[in-house]
């Protein structure tokens, strides 16, 4: 095991910024998520930290050693790909102990160490199969197989679910969580699904356009998140996000019409902004009939339209408003209202957000929620 420290680190491919200046401070034993949109560099900090390409500027530490210039096969570290690559004409035990055949170790050695491997798999019955008579999390059992037998100071996972089905996945999460639990070895994940990351994580580093824009535990980025980008990646449906006026002081007006009191906490930050915008997510919103004696001063109330429903079994989101301007609501499956219906919403002052409207930045976090 071992801690993994970016300081600094810039990828140029060519002309192109592809990193800008990525810190991230790993400790031994995390499991740390790498979640961004496609394009925005998870997989070449991948690269870099497994030193499969040179860094153009900073520095990478593993375990406390400077690996800039170490090649790749020093730095003590297993790579799982989402193309898991496993040789088709090779039996399990075969694949899983490829590398300690290549590096010559003994037959007598190899058994002990597949033989660990598998238990901790849940492969021992199928050491003997090809691929081909493997299911696809079992294949990817056998991508794990290879990493763990390294006992490497570091694994690094790149998108290794993707080729999964969604129930598959699921299940793969749940083991690759608990493995990572029971070896500790510290690991670096990537992947596009905000959802994945939240449920993996001990610490998500969240990526956008080369830079990262917030590294939090998975909690934190859901209720303190420090920009618009990472409020509208983390949570499903996405936050909803109204344009604000301030028409007094203490007031600001709402796209939707609804007028809300600044919370007080807040009122210093909000009035250095030219541009204001409020976060309020789906879960925050209600149905104001099912909350008749809402407390006026503490919450904002309007009326809209009932656009469209998503039902999704254990709940349903109702989109409100115009197609082009839409709030999404989160209700239970209970619901007795229909498309074009008008309705009474309502949301609390303390479970809203505050944003610069041009920076994006977050100038004030919920209070409550
Ligand atoms: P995805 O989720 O789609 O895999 P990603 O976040 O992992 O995306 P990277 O693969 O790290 O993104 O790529 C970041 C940027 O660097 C992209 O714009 C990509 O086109 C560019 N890039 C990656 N590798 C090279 C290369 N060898 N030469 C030039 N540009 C590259």
């Amino acid at each position: 095991m071992a801690s993994v420290r970016c300081e600094g680190v810039v990828k140029n491919f060519g002309d192109v910024r592809v990193l800008n200046g990525i810190d991230l401070d790993i400790q031994d034993g995390e499991f740390i998520v790498s979640v961004g949109p496609s394009g925005c560099g998870k997989t070449t900090l991948l690269r870099l930290i497994a030193g499969l390409e040179k860094i153009t500027e900073g520095s990478i530490y593993i375990g406390g050693e400077r690996v800039n210039d170490v090649p790749p096969k020093r730095r003590n570290i297993a790579m799982v790909f989402q193309n898991y690559a496993i040789y088709p004409h090779m039996t399990v035990a075969e694949n899983i102990s490829f590398g300690m055949k290549i590096r010559g170790s003994s037959k007598a050695d190899m058994e002990i160490a597949v033989n660990t491997v598998a238990t901790i798999l849940g492969l021992t019955d199928l050491l003997h199969r090809k691929p081909k008579q493997l299911s696809g999390g079992q294949r990817q059992r056998v991508a794990m197989g290879r990493a763990i037998i390294r006992d490497p100071a570091v694994f690094l996972m790149d998108e290794p679910l993707s080729n999964l089905d969604a129930e598959l996945r699921t299940q793969m999460r749940v083991e690759i969580k608990s493995l990572q639990r029971r070896l500790r070895t510290t690991t670096i994940y990537v992947t596009h699904d905000q959802v994945e990351a939240m449920t993996l994580a001990d610490r998500i580093a969240i990526m956008k356009d080369g830079e990262i824009q917030q590294f939090d535990i998975p909690d934190e980025l859901y209720s303190k998140p420090s920009n618009k980008f990472v409020a509208s990646f983390i949570g499903t449906p996405q936050m909803n996000f109204l344009k604000a006026e301030r028409s007094s002081e203490r007031e600001l007006t709402l796209s939707n019409g609804g007028r809300m009191v600044i919370p007080p906490l807040h009122e210093g930050a909000i009035a250095k902004l030219a541009k204001i915008e409020v976060g309020i997510r789906p879960e925050q919103v209600r149905i104001a009939d099912d909350f008749p004696s809402q407390d006026s001063a503490g919450s904002v109330r309007w009326r809209s339209s009932v656009n469209l429903f998503e039902a999704l079994g254990s709940e349903t989101i109702v989109h409100f408003g115009s197609s082009d301007n839409v709030l999404k609501v989160k209700v239970g499956r209970e619901i007795k209202i229909m498309e074009g219906d008008d309705i009474d919403l309502v949301f609390d002052i303390d479970s809203a957000y505050f944003f610069c409207g041009d920076t994006g930045v977050c100038v004030g976090h919920a209070l409550k929620g």
